[in-house]
């Protein structure tokens, strides 16, 4: 039986990102932007990084982009509490540019240990830089989207990134039903997913939960 991942050991990584200054984003940042969530979601979203809101709030998609996904996940009977969200690079790029590959690179063993500690059931890849950085030699994101890939025992399924359907209405239909397809996806995982063990340690009052961060 596997053992529960603590709060404490995703605080951990929490606090090495926020003081992180491998790549040039760190001198342009408000703060790091770790993640945000429980540390017992099944379903992790992985976009692309901080903007302007998220930059300031120190937590990923604040803005209009992270409004849509709260509606995507409430489509699916869920709620933001049920997820844990990232990036994939954690500090705002200056003028909200695409993130540089270095900077990806940088960035990249926190994300790996997030998804090692948290073994989530799901993967949400937002968008296709998420997509480049978790599933490199894959097709495109108009070709993946709301399918199931399955690579090295993880579950991933690609979606358009909510900021580029906030104004595209058809692409807005699209992710909803690419959405829906994801609640099979949970469903089917949860009957598979093998049993966890409570955590060694015990659990305190502020461990419970991760939303005052
Ligand atoms: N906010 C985030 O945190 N990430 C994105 O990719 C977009 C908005």
């Amino acid at each position: 039986m596997q053992v529960a991942p603590t709060t404490e050991q995703l605080l951990e990584i929490h606090g090495r990102i926020r003081a992180c200054v491998a790549c040039r984003l760190h001198v342009t940042r408000t703060q790091a932007v770790p993640g945000y969530g429980p540390v017992g979601a099944r379903i992790m979203a992985v976009g692309e990084a901080p903007g302007e809101k998220e930059d300031q709030q120190g937590r990923p998609f604040v803005g209009a982009a992270g409004k849509l996904l709260t509606e995507l996940v409430e489509s699916i009977g869920l709620t933001r509490r049920d997820l844990y969200i990232t990036n994939t690079v954690r500090c705002r790029p200056p003028g909200n540019r695409d993130p540089e590959p270095d900077e990806v690179t940088a960035c990249s063993h926190f994300l790996d240990e997030q998804i090692a500690l948290l073994r989530p059931d799901v993967i949400l890849i937002l968008g296709r830089h998420a997509l480049l950085r978790l599933l490199p030699d894959s097709a495109g994101i108009s070709r993946l989207h709301g399918e199931r890939v399955v690579r090295h025992e993880r579950t991933y399924v690609p979606l358009y990134h909510p900021a580029a359907a906030l104004y595209n209405g058809s692409l807005r239909e699209t992710l909803f039903a690419d959405m829906g397809r994801v609640r099979a996806y949970l469903d089917e995982a949860e009957t598979l997913r093998a049993p966890r063990s409570q955590p060694s340690e015990p659990v305190s009052a502020d461990q419970l939960s991760l939303f005052a961060l």
